[in-house]
């Protein structure tokens, strides 16, 4: 069976939106609007599996609304709306709670790694986030997913999830003339040199909100002056850069910040060593910052412009919650029949 093709994806409103995110996820939203349909969500459900200040909560939720839409999504054209505003999500997630195995879950890095070592005392949402997320996925049947490196291991299990509900309720989905099989299974799209764009300070630790450095990352609001010094101050190793890309393997600091410059640049690694190849770091650190800021800075500026008028942001979030929750709702109609709910 063919699914209509349609791009979702998700970004937590849980603290300031990086460089990682920009290059792992937000340019690929942008690109991928020329040729989807595509659904792009404020996940604030996933945010207070960790706990969230209710006043920050919203201003993040505005924040990051407003840097989808200062990096080019066009929420006219496609889709932008925060969560919590379509239920259809925390509906299809509870049934996907009782599809997926709890041997799946325990094996999900993410819950291990932001649960740390007081596991009991994590809430039962962050360890069933994968289940909520396979929901935001599949409440729009959605076929392509562009995400970071990070997430692969949560969409894998989104794809367990999709089959084993094709499979367990085969015959339903037959007898009712959905099939032959209800969800598709939907596609990671993780490419180019900057899937897992690493911290400033330790090349082996992903760049994330939650670091409690702000040296570890540049956020996309950090002015012209802010983001220079958090790139001359990135650690790296004395050796010049290498001429290829195997001369970056176990050197993970230089390796990240070759990734960044490809990335930015719209180049692959080995470009970029074709022309750095030999050079110092102070040189190339100053072609980074030059690129970084000329990136970044009409970004942090629309943003910071855009959240000025949260009446506008929120207008946008409630009129994309209204045509998003038009197809969840036709989803979840199919869904509840399929599983054999009374529905009115
Ligand atoms: P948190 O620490 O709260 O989980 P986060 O920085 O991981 O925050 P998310 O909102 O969880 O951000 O992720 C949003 C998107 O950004 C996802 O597609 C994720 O894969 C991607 N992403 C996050 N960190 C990186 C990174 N360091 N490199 C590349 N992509 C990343
Ligand atoms: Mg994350």
């Amino acid at each position: 069976m063919t699914f209509k093709e349609r791009v979702f994806s998700g970004v937590q409103p849980t603290g300031n939106l990086h460089l990682g995110n920009y290059l792992g996820a937000i340019v690929k939203f942008v690109a991928l609007q020329e040729q989807y349909d595509c659904i792009y969500c404020v996940v604030d459900m996933h945010a207070i599996t960790v706990w969230q200040d209710p006043a920050e909560l919203k201003r993040s939720i505005r924040e990051v609304t407003a840097a989808f839409i200062a990096c080019g999504i066009d929420p006219k054209r496609h889709i932008v709306f925060n969560q919590s505003q379509v239920a259809e999500h925390a509906e299809l997630a509870w049934i996907f709670n009782c599809v997926a195995r709890l041997g799946w879950l325990n094996r999900m890095t993410q819950f291990k790694e932001k649960a740390g070592k007081d596991r009991e005392n994590a809430s039962v949402g962050l360890y069933a986030y994968p289940a909520l997320m396979a929901a935001d996925i599949l409440v729009y049947r959605a076929t392509h997913v562009p995400v970071g490196e990070d997430q692969k291991q949560h969409l894998e299990l989104a794809r367990d999830i999709a089959q084993k509900f094709n499979n367990d309720f085969a015959a339903s989905i037959a007898a009712l003339g959905l099939g032959p099989v209800f969800f598709p299974l939907p596609e990671p799209l993780i490419q180019g040199p900057a899937t897992r764009v690493m911290s400033l300070r330790d090349g082996t630790k992903k760049m994330s909100k939650s670091d409690p450095s702000d040296y570890s990352r540049i956020n996309l609001t950090d002015d012209a002056d802010t983001i220079a010094q958090k790139i001359r101050k990135a650690k790296t190793d004395p050796d010049p850069l290498p001429h290829d890309e195997k001369g970056l393997e176990s050197r993970p600091e230089a390796d990240n910040l070759v990734g960044i410059f490809a990335a930015l640049a719209g180049k692959t690694k080995a470009e970029v060593l074709g022309e750095f190849g030999g050079a110092q770091f102070s040189s190339f650190k100053a072609a980074l910052v030059e690129l970084a800021a000329g990136k970044l800075g009409p970004v942090g500026s629309e943003m910071k412009r855009l959240v000025q008028d949260p009446a506008y942001i929120d207008a946008v979030l409630g009129d994309g919650a209204a045509r998003a929750q038009a197809i969840a709702a036709d989803t979840m109609r199919y869904v509840k029949d399929v599983v054999g709910f009374v529905r009115r």
